[in-house]
Formats: structure tokens, C-alpha cells, sequence
């Protein structure tokens, strides 16, 4: 007979403190469980306890019709809720729903959560990397501190006992432009490279430029540049990296790929401005 220790725990606190307690514990291996399509087939055998965050009412959408405020998404929405969401649906010109589109089925996107989608995120993740190019920060919160804080995307990186509980996307003025490109071995396959870019464009030149590429090493990266021109730039994306040379792809390729599609993201932008 296992002992109850031997068994899984699962808990649905109704409260951050409560939840964070449970986490906080060093006695019982606890996670948080969030949509549970990454966790349940992949959790490490020796999780004891898991901490369900669904009841914390941190399922939600925040944000004004024309962008002039922060996009604030709670760390348990549904990707089929960001979808569905109007707003959501027509920011940084589309391409947040897009990766979501790109990185998920219906079925696994009526079950997955934001956060946990950034957490299991891997290195081709679409929406890792359209969130990197669009400047999203997370608030996170650690079992051991009341404070809340908020953390740039490139500077996060996963706590044993933190929560995230929201992601923030800045505001999105009209010269603003987002884009995003993948190559795959099928249109409805994860991309063997992704990349994504963000700029503010006047009179068809990029400033502010942030450009993220995915596949190319074990998470997204971003490059920022104040300003640049498309040909240096791409130059400067493939010049950036070291891919890996897998079954999917060779690095010769990955490289070549991520030079042609900085373009086409580069161009797309300069073209809508
Ligand atoms: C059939 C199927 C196909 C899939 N195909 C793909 C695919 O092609 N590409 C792809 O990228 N993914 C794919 N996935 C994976 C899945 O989309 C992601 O793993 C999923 O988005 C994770 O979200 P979740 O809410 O289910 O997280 P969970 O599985 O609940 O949790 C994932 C991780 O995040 C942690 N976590 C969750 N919420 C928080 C939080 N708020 N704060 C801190 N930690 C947290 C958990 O402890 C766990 O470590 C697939 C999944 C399935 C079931």
C-alpha cells in the first residue's frame, strides 16, 4: 500500500497566500498546475503535491479599445480566450493571436493557460517569441515575499516557488507595427525558426526596433536596436546566433532562414508605416 506521502496531493486554493503556502512547503515537492497539458505528461515523478491556480480569479483580459492603455492578461487565461477576445485579437497588428493560432490546437488552446505556455515555452515557441518581440513583462510573485514583482520577459526565468500572475503588453500607439513569420515542414507544424519584430515606424524608417527569434537556441532571444536598416539588421540577426543542427534542421539552415524572414518581418513593417 503507498502511504499517503507516496500519493499525489492536489489542492485548489481560493487565495494568492493560500496557494503560495502550499508552495512554500520543502517537506512536499509542490507545483502549481495551471491548464495541466504540459504538467501532467511531463511532471517530474517525484512532484508530491500540486497546487491548482483556476480558482484564484486570474483568468481575465485588461485593456481600452484603441490601445492607449497596457494589455494586461491574467496568468490563467485560456489561450482560446485571448483568441476569442476582440481586442486582444486586433493588438500589435494580429500577431499575438497568430502565435497563439500557430502555437496550439483548439483543443490543447481550451485547456492551456498564458503562464503555463510561457513556462513550458520551448526554444521555436511562437508565442515566446511574439511575446519577446512585443515587450511583454511579467508579475511575479515568490512564496517567500509579499512583493510583486515585475519582470522584463528576457530577464525571467522559471522559480520553483513563484507564481506568475500576470503579463502586461505596453501600449500600442498607430506608428507602432508588429510582424511575424515562421518556416515549417507543414503550414500547420511548429516552426522550425520563427521571428517576430517590433518597431515604430516614420516615413518608412524602423526605430525602437525589438526582434525576437525562435529555434534557434534552447529559448527565444531578442534583439533591440534604437534604429536600422533592414539588409544590417537582418545581417545583424544571423550574425547573432548559434542554432542548433538537429533532425528538424541543420544550423546552415536555421541561419539562412532567420536572415530571410528578419527581412520579410523588416519589410512588412516598413511597408505599413
Ligand atoms: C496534445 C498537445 C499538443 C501540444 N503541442 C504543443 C506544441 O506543438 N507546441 C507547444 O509549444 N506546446 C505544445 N503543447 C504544450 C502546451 O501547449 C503547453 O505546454 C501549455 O501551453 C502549457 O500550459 P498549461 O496551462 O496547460 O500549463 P501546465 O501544464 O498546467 O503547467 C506547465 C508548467 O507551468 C507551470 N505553471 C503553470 N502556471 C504557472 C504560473 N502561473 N506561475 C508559475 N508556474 C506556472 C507548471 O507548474 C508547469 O511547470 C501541447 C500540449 C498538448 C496536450
Amino acid at each position: 500500500m503507498p502511504t499517503l506521502r507516496e500519493l499525489t496531493e492536489y489542492h485548489q486554493p481560493t487565495t494568492l497566500d493560500e496557494a503560495l503556502k502550499l508552495l512554500r512547503r520543502t517537506s512536499v515537492k509542490t507545483v502549481p498546475l495551471a491548464g495541466g497539458t504540459s504538467l501532467v505528461p511531463e511532471a517530474a515523478h517525484d512532484v508530491q503535491a500540486v497546487v491548482d491556480l483556476n480558482a484564484l480569479g486570474l483568468s481575465y483580459l485588461q485593456t481600452s479599445e484603441d490601445f492607449a492603455e497596457h494589455l494586461v492578461i491574467g496568468a490563467t487565461t485560456k489561450l482560446q480566450a485571448i483568441v476569442d477576445d476582440a481586442a486582444a485579437r486586433t493588438y500589435a497588428n494580429g500577431v499575438l493571436v497568430t502565435a497563439i493560432l500557430d502555437a496550439a490546437s483548439r483543443n490543447t488552446r481550451e485547456a492551456a493557460s498564458l503562464a503555463g505556455s510561457i513556462v513550458a515555452a520551448p526554444g521555436n515557441s511562437p508565442l515566446f517569441t511574439v511575446l519577446l518581440a512585443l515587450d511583454a513583462h511579467l508579475t511575479v510573485r515568490t512564496a517567500r515575499s509579499t512583493r510583486q514583482d515585475e519582470i522584463a520577459l528576457p530577464y525571467w526565468a522559471p522559480q520553483p516557488r513563484a507564481l506568475i500572475l500576470r503579463v502586461t503588453l505596453p501600449a500600442w500607439p498607430d506608428n507602432l507595427h508588429a510582424a511575424y513569420e515562421k518556416v515549417a515542414r507543414t503550414p500547420a507544424d511548429q516552426p522550425i525558426v520563427c521571428v517576430a519584430a517590433r518597431a515604430r515606424v516614420a516615413d518608412q524608417q524602423l526605430h525602437d526596433i525589438r526582434l525576437a527569434l525562435g529555434g534557434v537556441a534552447e529559448k527565444p532571444i531578442v534583439i533591440t536596436q534604437p534604429a536600422g536598416a533592414v539588409d544590417d539588421l537582418a545581417q545583424l540577426a544571423v550574425s547573432a546566433i548559434t542554432p542548433p543542427d538537429d533532425y528538424f534542421a541543420t544550423a546552415d539552415y536555421r541561419r539562412a532562414m532567420v536572415g530571410v524572414l528578419t527581412k520579410r518581418v523588416l519589410n512588412a513593417m516598413t511597408q505599413s508605416g
